[in-house]
């Protein structure tokens, strides 16, 4: 049964989708103003775990993530260098996405951008206008919490004092509010300033929050299932648009809402104001790999805080190479023998593999010990590989269970392609005219490679056959 953490009712819950065998979920995304360090990709492989062990599980899924191109340091960015924020936006989208391709990361269904939806942001903030949930000052729009009084529900907030501060991201407006918790909505912006947007309500652009309440109800609907995102996102960000989007319907925004837990360094919340941070891009030219970077990130639970150290990734350099010799070894050792193979064990070390595995990704996504399941298996069956062969059936029944964590982790990397037939026949082609030009060397080499991908030739008086092993 899956149970996790929904942080709406501060409970562990059974997982039930308002529609059998489909989810809906949304998660808040990059700002796309630098590159992205590895703590949000901490988030957002957290993101992609959730999305396939949610596919895993057989839930048709619509994901989106939204790509947020307009805040204030994108559009000072921008105007420093004399450019349009289109212009500022654009590589800084191309290095997240290559980072999080790279990362093993699946692209969700929907990654739609915040600029690119002003006008469904336009008709959330007229309706929040006309039902007396924001009002006008200075120009501006702001959000009424007054009219809402479910307002800190999420965050679980006290909101009795003044509570301006305490957030690097709350909303310090410099224009009147009612209240100071009101935040605004739309932001004035004069005549010829870029950027700038026409509304019913005057010319502006955008608060942060509203981008996510109009892109999550545009591709999801009014209500949903899950909607996820780092612990710092909580409030305002979340708390705001639950008010925003609930005070424009009248009905329940998302349903459950996870959180996930720091990256830390020195014990220290990794961020780029704080300046503590790696890239995706500076782990890699220091050598690591992408596999060991998503290695690292997902092996503490997503509720637990995570401290990045090298050690930790050099630990997790050598254990995804020890399961990708794994798979591989298995693959080999696979039917070797001809015999009935090492005995009755290796289906059922695989079969619990799974049930184990399954049962820490339902219990709150326990990555660390769906990780803890697998690494018993490899090591119960490689005792028993150190016996004798696998007859084949064991050798499937190994493979299939590690296709099937990987489904989901995505830490054994991609199996070697094997070797396409007219690629084959190309390279047997070449061998023959090498050896017609007496290039033994070349027509050696040749059959060698072949060998290595599996492929064995027999020379003929028909000509060369070939025959994978
Ligand atoms: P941003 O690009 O700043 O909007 O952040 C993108 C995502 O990364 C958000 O969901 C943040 O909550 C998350 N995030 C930021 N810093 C960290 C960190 N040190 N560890 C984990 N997630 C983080
Ligand atoms: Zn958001």
């Amino acid at each position: 049964m899956r149970r996790f953490f929904n942080t709406l009712t501060r409970q562990q819950e059974e997982f039930h989708p308002l529609e059998d065998g489909k989810v809906r979920m949304y998660i808040c995304g990059p700002t796309v103003w630098n590159f992205a360090h590895i703590g949000n990709f901490r988030t957002f492989v957290f993101g992609d775990i959730l999305r396939r062990y949610l596919k895993y599980k057989g839930y048709e899924l619509t994901h989106v993530m939204n790509l947020t191109d307009i805040d204030d340091r994108i559009i000072n960015e921008a105007a420093a260098k004399s450019i349009s924020i289109d212009e500022f936006t654009a590589p800084y989208t191309q290095y997240f996405l290559e980072d999080f391709d790279a990362l093993g990361n699946q692209r969700p269904e929907v990654m739609p951008r915040a600029t690119h939806h002003i006008p469904e942001m336009i008709e959330i903030i007229s309706t929040l206008l006309a039902n007396d949930h924001a009002y006008e000052s200075d120009g501006s729009i702001y959000y009424r919490i007054a009219a809402f009084p479910e307002y800190g529900k999420l965050s679980k907030i006290n909101f009795s004092g003044n509570i301006t501060g305490g957030s690097e991201r709350i909303d310090t407006d410099k224009y009147e509010k009612e209240d100071a918790r009101d935040f605004a909505l739309w932001k004035l912006v004069g005549p010829d300033d870029e950027p700038g947007w026409d509304a019913p309500f005057g010319r502006g652009r955008p608060g942060w929050h509203i981008e996510c309440s109009a892109m999550a109800m545009k591709y999801l609907g009014e209500t949903f299932d899950i909607h996820a995102g780092g612990q710092d996102l909580q409030f305002p960000h979340h708390e705001n648009e639950i008010a925003q989007s609930e005070g424009a319907t009248g009905k329940q925004f998302a349903k459950y809402w996870i959180h996930s837990e720091f990256l830390k360094i020195d014990d220290v919340t990794m961020s780029k104001s704080k300046g503590n941070f790696f890239t995706f891009r500076d782990l890699r030219e220091q050598g690591y790999s992408a596999l060991a970077i998503r290695y690292l990130l997902l092996s503490v639970p997503t509720r637990k805080q995570l401290n990045f150290t090298f050690e930790g990734l050099q630990g997790a350099e050598s254990t995804v190479e020890r399961l990708r010799n794994f798979r591989q070894l298995v693959k080999e050792g696979g039917d070797l023998s001809g015999s009935e193979g090492v005995g009755a064990d290796v289906g059922q070390i695989a079969k619990t593999a799974i049930g184990r595995f399954e049962s820490a990704m339902d219990d709150d996504f326990n990555t660390a010990a769906a990780l803890a399941a697998i690494h018993d298996m490899v090591r119960e069956v490689n005792t028993a590989l150190s016996k004798a062969g696998l007859s084949g059936e064991e050798r499937d029944a190994v493979l299939d269970a590690i296709s099937r964590f990987d489904s989901v982790l995505g830490i054994f990397g991609p199996e070697e392609a094997e070797m396409l037939d007219a690629d084959i026949e190309d390279l047997i082609e070449e061998r023959q005219c090498a050896r017609r030009d007496r290039n033994f060397a070349r027509s050696d080499e040749i059959r060698d490679l072949l060998a290595e991908k599996g492929i064995i030739l027999e020379d003929t008086k028909d000509g060369v056959r070939w025959k994978r092993k």
